[in-house]
């Protein structure tokens, strides 16, 4: 059984066998995800994808112990223009990542794992150079996969995606934002949040390279909120989008455990573009 943090005491953290010892951390905003979900989506998603993964690791690590930290429900993004995003700068999100890290690096534990299911690259880089930063001061202890799963086809991970998921890839790839990708994940995970009119919004398209202009995004969403074909959706569609996560994810913490070609996991294939890292104004010194 994996343990919320919240619930344990100082003594109690301090018997664990550090070694043997495992802390999840759920990093993902509050954001708009248009007129049909709710303001949660990324972090419903990453607690889900924790907890199912959580159990895949528990059947197969039976001596570690897994911990659990209540969600840190801010980000890095740009889906503006609606009320109710929660979003902090680039430069804040890297220093608070690696201040909770350094926190739990010092209570002794050193096999930290950041879920995001936001995917902003920007968000996901700002954790991973805050990784980095842990990694190189500490040694290897803390570990963000997401961004490397979310660009699994640019990076040549293989998810085996069934071919119904293959299937409506190829038609309607671009789906960014609140989409059917999303929708269908929520409808799988907790139907009683979607709203019943994500049959009725229109499908709305962007070129998967304008995704990094914020003002050609804010053009995109006006009015309604997601990139995408959220009518699509369905709730089986969900179940096997959400089992393929669980399943690079298991194998992604697993490598990282293991110290076992984890690497493979650590950037998001966007990493070393400098306009999306966290320094990119400081100038020329
Ligand atoms: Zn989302």
């Amino acid at each position: 059984m994996s343990r919320n943090v919240m619930e344990i005491t100082w003594e109690e953290l301090e018997k664990m066998d550090k070694k043997k010892t495992v802390m999840f951390i759920t990093l993902a905003p509050i954001e708009q995800h248009g007129r049909h979900l709710p303001l949660g989506v990324d972090v419903y998603e990453s607690k889900y994808w924790e907890q199912e993964t959580l159990k895949l690791l528990e059947n197969k690590y039976t001596d570690y112990e897994f911990l659990v930290m209540p969600p840190v429900t801010f980000g890095y993004g740009s889906m503006s223009g609606f009320p109710g995003n929660l979003y902090l700068k680039q430069t804040t999100i890297k220093a608070v990542a690696y201040e909770i890290i350094e926190n739990i690096v010092n209570w002794g534990i050193n096999n930290i794992v950041i879920i995001s299911g936001h995917a902003d690259p920007k968000h996901l880089i700002a954790i991973e150079e805050a990784c980095e930063e842990i990694n190189t001061k500490y040694g290897v202890c803390a570990f963000s996969p997401m961004g490397a799963i979310f660009s699994s086809k640019e990076k040549g991970l293989s998810i085996n995606n069934h071919p119904k998921i293959k299937e409506i890839y190829n038609k309607f790839s671009n789906d960014f934002h609140a989409g059917w990708i999303e929708t269908s994940n929520m409808l799988d995970i907790e139907n009683s949040l979607v709203k019943s009119n994500y049959l009725k919004q229109p499908d709305v398209d962007i070129n998967p390279q304008d995704m990094i202009y914020p003002e050609k995004i804010s053009r995109k969403i006006e009015k309604f909120g997601h990139i995408g074909y959220p009518k699509i959706a369905k709730a089986e569609l969900g179940k096997l989008l959400n089992e393929e996560m669980v399943q690079i994810l298991f194998e992604a913490v697993n490598a990282f455990i293991k110290r076992d070609n984890y690497q493979l996991y650590e950037h998001h294939f966007l990493y070393n573009n400098p306009y999306l890292r966290t320094n990119k104004n400081e100038g020329v010194k």
